[in-house]
């Protein structure tokens, strides 16, 4: 399993191989040091019980999702299907625009699954068994209040 954990003090991602993960890190960007607790599912790649950084139990699934892709074809598709549309084969234009679209969504649809922490927003990805539910506003609401107050405790 791969994870993205996030630093608390500047929020940048910081990947580490759960398999031979240490015990603290410290962030590349501000020099924070983070422990954490990795526990044998997630060390297995197995579940995602228990998050390494904040040790919150809960977590969201939403697709691994690379805006800048989608959109680099979707511009690249209106681009050529303009070009041709402006030359009066507007049939070619269409279905450029088309096909454009469709690739947009077989590109999205072929993305994996990851779960993020609700608390702190770190990310995992990996072979693992998805359990987590997808992402509720009002539970994001209630948890990341909660691990805001817990970090500016610290
Ligand atoms: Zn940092
Ligand atoms: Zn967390």
């Amino acid at each position: 399993m791969q994870i993205a954990a996030r630093c608390p003090k500047c929020n940048a991602a910081l990947p580490i191989a759960a398999a031979d993960a240490p015990t603290l890190i410290k962030c590349g960007r501000c020099g924070r040091e983070i422990p954490l607790s990795i526990s044998d599912l997630v060390r297995e790649d197995r579940i995602v019980d228990r998050c390494p950084v904040c040790s919150g139990g809960d977590f969201y699934v939403r697709k691994d999702f690379n805006p800048q892709l989608g959109l680099t074809v979707v511009v690249i598709g209106a681009l050529t299907s303009a070009a041709f549309y402006w030359s009066g084969r507007d049939l070619v234009a269409y279905s450029i625009l088309a096909s454009a679209a469709l690739i947009d969504l077989v590109v999205y649809r072929r993305l994996n699954d990851l779960t993020v922490c609700y608390r702190c927003h770190t990310e995992f990805r990996g072979g693992y068994e998805r359990r987590a539910d997808a992402f509720d506003l009002h539970t994001a609401d209630v948890l990341e209040k909660e691990y805001e107050r817990k970090v500016a405790r610290r």
